[in-house]
């Protein structure tokens, strides 16, 4: 006979197998599907389609570069009436994507499980690491490692939570001769990959150290959770969730959150959405939110040497520089040399089966946008100011876009790492140049 233990165990662990179902119940039946355009009056009328029908772009479509939407049941036929009239062509990626959330939190959890004790201190990438144990490895590196790292707090969140990050320095950012370069992720909640790769260059800065020049001559500002609010919430309850958690914009709070990445002192208000329910609404004003406030305050006093500031998001395999108005910064032609630099120090050492990297001018790639962070630093200051959109994974498991894939996780931070590093090098080369010549 089963003891009341027993029971109780049962009955705790049908409710979290109904809770994981429930979870996901917000996205059953949504498709996301593949849009090819022939031109770029299709491309735009596709894109345009975001204003009118409440679909969730994940990639724009560009002529040669197919886009992929994410739809609900209840649109769907008028997207797909849309699609139609205009001769747009489109495919299925995933017809109810709640499957694959389901899978995707099933293949994290086992990873979590199966990981192999670590002989290091450290975190894993095996899977993705949650804000409260990001915090407290913040916490335990600035314990462990206080004669270079310091762990700050950069403020709260809108919902409180205190958003900390590293400052990584052999002389504690007192020598003014020193380049700083500042990397962040998760601006934007549900872009997780991209939380491995500022991780993993913590790693190769603080703890399994083998390349010391990237220490000796470069103070380093690693924010790993930038909007831990979104974060939390696209784990907890909407795994698509961009933004931030601002309430009160509506009365009632019909509609949650800012763009983050559309609230910077950067053309504010030009290339966004000023409807609080779209997923890139740019807020009241210019740094209205408290996320993007830190930002702006933890790098004023070093702006003046803020040889790099990287902003990763995901995805799409670009390396993406100024300015969302179509205009290029003065220094458009470093800022292009210095990306492929990148990018190809990236190419070099990807899966084979993926693109390369794409590297330009973000209208020319992408799309107008204003109110975007590395504009704002460009704009700000900063010599070099980029942002990062990590590939997607498209495995066996199928996991796409910004579902993770658990074996894609260590190869993402990895590739991005000898990246950022020629990045930093290329940085910190010309930046040193600069003050020999002074
Ligand atoms: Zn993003």
């Amino acid at each position: 006979m089963l003891s009341t233990k027993m029971y109780k165990t049962i009955f705790i662990l049908c409710l979290s197998f109904f809770a994981v179902l429930a979870k996901h119940e917000f996205y059953d039946g949504h498709t996301l599907y593949n849009i090819v355009v022939k031109d770029v009056q299709q491309a735009e009328l596709v894109n345009e389609l975001g204003y009118q029908i409440p679909i969730d772009i994940w990639t724009y479509a560009k002529p040669g570069q197919p886009g992929q939407i994410l739809v609900s049941k209840e649109d769907k036929q008028q997207f797909l009436d849309a699609l139609h009239d205009a001769g747009v062509a489109y495919s299925i990626l995933t017809e109810n994507i709640r499957e694959s959330l389901e899978l995707e939190e099933e293949r994290l959890a086992a990873a979590a499980k199966q990981k192999n004790e670590r002989s290091t201190f450290g975190l894993d990438f095996e899977t993705i690491h949650r804000y409260e144990v990001v915090d407290a490895y913040l916490e335990e590196l600035g314990t462990r490692f206080p004669h270079y790292v310091r762990v700050e707090s950069a403020g709260r969140s809108v919902q409180g939570r205190d958003i900390k990050y590293l400052k990584i320095s052999t002389s504690h950012f007192q020598n003014d001769t020193k380049p700083v370069v500042m990397l962040q992720s998760l601006l934007h909640a549900r872009e997780w990959i991209t939380l491995p790769s500022t991780l993993y260059a913590i790693e190769k800065l603080v703890i399994d150290v083998t390349e010391r020049d990237l220490v000796d001559n470069i103070d380093w500002i690693i924010m790993p959770i930038v909007n831990p609010d979104g974060y939390e919430w696209s784990h907890t309850d909407t795994r698509f969730w961009r933004k931030n958690r601002r309430v009160g914009l509506l009365p009632g709070d019909t509609c949650v959150g800012v763009d983050l990445n559309r609230n910077f002192d950067a053309f504010w208000g030009t290339a966004s959405s000023s409807n609080v329910c779209s997923d890139t609404y740019h807020g009241p004003s210019a740094f209205s939110e408290p996320e993007t406030i830190n930002i702006r305050e933890i790098l004023r006093p070093y702006m003046s040497r803020l040889a790099l500031y990287i902003d990763i998001h995901s995805h799409g395999s670009m390396i993406l520089y100024g300015f969302g108005n179509g205009q290029l910064p003065p220094n458009g032609l470093i800022l292009h040399v210095v990306g492929v630099a990148m990018a190809q120090a990236i190419d070099e050492v990807k899966w084979a089966e993926k693109p390369n990297y794409v590297v330009g001018n973000i209208v020319a790639i992408l799309y107008r946008a204003s109110g975007g962070s590395s504009d704002w630093a460009q704009l700000a200051g900063a010599s070099l100011a980029y942002t990062y959109e990590l590939p997607s994974y498209r495995g066996q498991s199928g996991l796409n876009g910004f579902l993770v894939d658990p074996d894609f996780i260590e190869q993402a931070a990895y590739e991005t790492w000898e990246g950022l590093k020629a990045g930093a090098r290329q940085a910190a080369t010309a930046f040193y140049r600069q003050i020999a010549e002074k």
